[in-house]
């Protein structure tokens, strides 16, 4: 994940996407896509074989503007998580660089009634809340950071836990909304 991120980086800021799936007992990544040069936006491939189950995606966020850098998830991440939040357990991961960042699913029915109270509308007031923290936090990562926390609310009512982990260890998370 560090180096699909390093790519983007030295590749015009591309983002990557794959998907983690499980078959047999066996965990592996596939279907690796590289974004497209102008856009921010990584397409997924959810394709699977016969017997396989899909686990979690991936997307890197490889970021140079000053005041955007290593981001947290975007809206359109939360979408695009929700299109396959169907059992507990499933997963989106970022990688940012300097930090690794996860949505899980940890409550399908209290996840749907979060969904539901939205009413589609998570964009818009997702960044509701940014906009009213920015002018309290200039740090990129903080601030979309705080934004989740606040927007998800506790795991423990949204049914969505939000986890990072920072470098050198990316593999031990820490939960932000418990
Ligand atoms: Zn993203």
């Amino acid at each position: 994940m560090d180096s699909l991120y390093q790519w983007g980086m030295t590749n015009g800021f591309r983002e990557q996407s794959f998907i983690v799936v499980k078959k047999n007992g066996i965990i592996y990544p596939k279907n690796y896509v590289v974004g497209t040069l102008s856009g921010d936006q990584t397409d997924v491939n959810y394709t699977l074989a016969t017997g396989e189950q899909l686990l979690a995606y991936f997307h890197t966020h490889a970021e140079d503007t000053a005041s955007y850098w290593r981001t947290s998830f975007s809206p359109d991440d939360l979408l695009e998580f929700n299109k396959n939040a169907n059992v507990t357990g499933y997963t989106a991961l970022l990688e940012v660089g300097n930090a690794r960042y996860a949505f899980v699913v940890e409550d399908v029915s209290k996840k749907s009634a979060f969904n539901i109270s939205k009413k589609g509308r998570h964009e818009k007031l997702y960044k509701a809340v940014f906009n009213t923290l920015s002018s309290q936090i200039s740090n990129g990562q903080t601030l979309t950071e705080e934004t989740w926390i606040q927007y998800l609310g506790s795991a423990t009512v949204s049914g969505i836990g939000f986890y990072k982990a920072t470098a050198p260890n990316k593999n031990n998370f820490t939960k932000l909304n418990p």
